[in-house]
């Protein structure tokens, strides 16, 4: 029999899984998944996020299990990018999943979730891509399904996308940070919460690690774009749980790569400040327009345990990139292309040696953030 139950990340009180509140009763902190590993660890008739179902949720019956085949994305390597990175790096491609960002990793089990607590409504705060994501699997489930974003500062595929979902769009002035806030009032309404607070999405987002590590065995570095911190949070946990399995040849570092105008959890690391300071977050990446990111805790940790790091980059840093990325055939919208910005810098900086493998996680599609190639032309 496997076991997995939630523990509080601030006072370590355990609880069963069968609560959808988040938040410690105790101290407010945050809620992790804790799993003690049967002998079964992959489900091979699987592809995909679900092949890992005995690490990320191995108390769902496969019946509630709400899906559309997220994972099992392309790793990319392309000359281009590797000589403008200064390295050669292979590229972790999310945007390959069904809505079009690596938010389907976690939604996917997030979702099935809320199905197995019978729950009716789901909720959550959005720059655009949770939104969409949430919208597709919460009508794949049957359920209803409310989103808070940002008034006017998302993109118009994101809306439309979450739109043709059948969500309910509620806009808010101000930023994401401000949405978030709003939306608590549906959770306490007995809405299920799809922000990533909710520690099911963090399960299903270490599915990414795993197919990394599938395809090179032994990985140096990862970089990741980080907003919210969740997918960092993600792949840290996923790192930290392989290793005490003994399943890790090497512990590989993370990068969280921010935009310096929304870059809270950089800040925070250069100065070995105790907690995060907010901010008013301005960059034209929109999927990491965060400035008050609610992971930071479990995202230190992660950085900290694999021996990482936290690199800010610039707006004009991040667009060529992706026009780097974009003319390599690949493409992929301005957020994600922070992760590829982020390891030049690094390499630039001599804080990578040329031998070292290094995988670059690309979050989104390059059709999310059309409006954004401004000044892409050659
Ligand atoms: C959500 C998102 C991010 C940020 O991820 P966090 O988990 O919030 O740090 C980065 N890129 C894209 C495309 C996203 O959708
Ligand atoms: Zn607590």
């Amino acid at each position: 029999m496997v076991f997995s139950s939630l523990r509080c990340i601030d006072c370590g009180h355990m609880y069963g899984i069968d609560r959808s509140r988040y938040r410690c009763d105790r101290c407010g902190g945050l809620l992790e998944v804790t799993h003690e590993f049967g002998d079964q660890l992959y489900d091979f008739r699987k592809r995909g996020v679900w092949k890992y179902r005995y690490l990320i949720h191995p108390a769902l019956p496969e019946s509630l299990t709400v899906s559309r085949n997220e994972g099992a994305t392309t790793m990319y390597r392309s000359d281009r990018v590797s000589q403008y990175a200064g390295i050669s790096l292979h590229l972790k491609h999310d945007g390959e999943n069904p809505t079009g960002s690596f938010k389907d990793r976690g939604m996917t089990v997030a979702v099935s979730e809320a199905l197995r607590l019978g729950m009716k409504r789901t909720v959550c705060a959005s720059t655009g891509n949770t939104a969409a994501s949430a919208a597709s699997y919460s009508a794949v489930a049957g359920m209803e399904c409310t989103v808070y974003v940002p008034a006017g500062k998302v993109s118009q595929s994101k809306m439309a996308q979450t739109l043709a979902y059948g969500a309910r769009v509620v806009e808010v002035d101000g930023t994401f940070d401000n949405a978030l806030e709003e939306s608590l009032d549906l959770v306490e309404d007995g809405s299920y919460t799809l922000n990533s607070i909710n520690p099911w999405r963090v399960e299903g987002q270490k599915t990414v690690l795993y197919e990394i590590l599938e395809c090179m065995s032994d990985v140096d570095i990862i970089s990741v774009p980080a907003g919210n911190l969740g997918n960092t949070s993600a792949i840290g946990k996923a790192i930290m749980e392989l290793d005490t399995l003994g399943l890790l040849k090497k512990v590989p570092r993370l990068v969280a790569v921010q935009a310096e105008g929304a870059a809270p959890f950089y800040r925070m690391w250069v100065e070995h400040s105790e907690s995060i300071s907010r901010v008013e977050p301005v960059t034209v990446a929109s999927a990491i327009r965060i400035g008050n990111p609610v992971s930071w805790k479990k995202a230190r940790r992660a950085i900290e345990y694999t021996s990482g790091t936290v690199v800010s980059v610039s707006d004009e840093e991040i667009l060529e990139a992706k026009r780097c990325i974009d003319r390599a055939g690949i493409g992929c919208e301005p957020a994600s292309a922070a992760s590829v910005a982020g390891i030049r810098k690094m390499v630039q900086e001599g804080e990578i040696s040329r031998d070292e493998r290094v995988v670059a996680i690309l979050t989104g599609n390059l059709l999310k953030d059309p409006m954004s190639p401004v000044g892409n032309k050659v």
